[in-house]
């Protein structure tokens, strides 16, 4: 039935998704909320099924986007909860997002003159998140007058409600929890002054990020609502943080098949550049995956696949399009095998943050950059059901 999934494709368990979604609303206080972050396409593993899953969940508070596109994508997909834009909108689009009743972040002047003139013309109000930089020095107005000045600002113009406030860790994720906590006592000293300034509270504060949510240290800052994102996936902040604290399961695998298998010819090279050179009989598969699916030219001569539950190390370059693998030492390895890029055989596993490592990449940006050209393909109880494809941002039903 999947064969046109046979070149490759991204495997998305959305059990997966859902156990991670439990497991961290396990680890938060009662009075907090998720904000699940699906920006960059839900880091390459596909927003859309992965938001509507979420959507039934009460505990969910809402979605965060990185960008005006993805937040409407995601309303055009039937997402009702509330959605943030985590960045800067620009100005073309506030008269959609305001009626789409989408959220921007908010830490500048003329963005919410802007916002205010737009909703006020529309006659609708535009919920706003104020952006409040405590260590990042990325976006974001200080906690001090200058933020003050703003939420006042915000306060007094037409057309504009305050939902919200925020600020980002930039450390949370280090052994150390000193620089997280100075940015949380900061944040907070800061609420508390706008709060005493406006004569009422902010409904939506919030902080932590998926190193928040799983470091006991820094449980104080989960707030109204934490923000998470990489655990969502089944995937670790870094290596420093306590991987017993949760239980969390990965979400994606990247699976292909072979579609060639040779000996190797003493005297040849494998691929460009004949790094590889074949001194001693050998079995040579080929991959039908490239740096063109997003799967790094980095990973040449040292990177490897799982296949029949074996390793299979990569020799000679990673081209556009193909690769190849040693396969001599895997019995009975022929055409059509299945190839596991990232994920589990048998005892065998690949993580991203293996691979992350061996490609020189960060787990994160891995899986962002996972190619369009691989399809997404959603599972529920180890049946597929539904595919995204390069050339639709529409989901296909199963
Ligand atoms: C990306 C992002 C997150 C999620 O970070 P994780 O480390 O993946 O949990 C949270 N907040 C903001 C502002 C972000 O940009």
């Amino acid at each position: 039935m999947l064969e046109q999934f046979d070149r490759g494709y991204v495997r998305i368990d959305l059990d997966a998704v859902e156990h991670n979604i439990d497991a961290m609303y396990e680890r938060i206080d009662r009075k907090s909320s998720l904000i699940l972050v699906v920006k960059t396409d839900a880091y390459g593993h596909g927003a859309v099924p992965i938001a509507q899953l979420a959507e039934k969940k009460s505990f969910v508070w809402g979605f965060a986007a990185a960008t005006f596109e993805e937040a409407k994508h995601l309303r055009e997909c039937g997402i009702e909860k509330p959605i943030l834009i985590l960045g800067y909108t620009f100005p073309y689009c506030y008269e959609e997002m305001i009626a789409l009743d989408i959220r921007p972040a908010v830490f500048r002047e003329d963005t919410l003159k802007e916002l205010s003139r737009t909703a006020v013309e529309i006659g609708k109000k535009v919920k706003v998140h104020i952006k409040v930089d405590t260590g990042m020095s990325r976006i974001g107005v200080y906690p001090d007058e200058e933020g003050l000045s703003l939420i006042r600002e915000a306060n007094k113009l037409p057309g504009i409600e305050i939902e919200g406030v925020f600020t980002h860790f930039a450390r949370a994720d280090e052994a150390d929890k000193q620089s997280a906590l100075r940015q949380y006592e900061a944040f907070c000293r800061f609420v508390a002054d706008a709060e005493r300034m406006l004569g009422k509270p902010i409904p939506v504060r919030h902080c932590a990020n998926s190193a928040a949510i799983m470091e006991s240290e820094l449980a104080c800052t989960h707030m109204d609502c934490v923000r998470a994102g990489i655990t969502l996936y089944g995937l670790w902040p870094s290596d420093e943080v306590n991987h017993k604290a949760i239980d969390l399961k990965p979400v994606l695998s990247l699976r292909s098949r072979l579609i060639y298998v040779k000996e190797g010819r003493i005297g040849s090279g494998v691929s460009y550049g004949g790094t590889y050179q074949i001194t001693k009989p050998i079995k040579i598969a080929t991959v039908p995956l490239g740096y063109g699916d997003g799967y790094p030219r980095s990973l040449s001569n040292c990177g490897y696949v799982l296949i029949r539950g074996r390793k299979a190390p990569i020799i000679g370059r990673v081209c556009m399009d193909q690769f190849m693998v040693d396969v001599t030492d895997i019995p009975g390895v022929s055409c059509n095998d299945e190839v596991i890029l990232i994920g589990a055989d048998g005892s065998e596993r690949i993580s991203m943050e293996e691979l992350g490592n061996l490609s020189g990449r960060f787990n994160y940006e891995f899986a962002c950059d996972l190619g369009k050209r691989l399809p997404r393909v959603f599972y529920r109880r180890e049946s597929a059901v539904a595919y995204t494809d390069q050339f639709s941002s529409h989901l296909h039903r199963l």
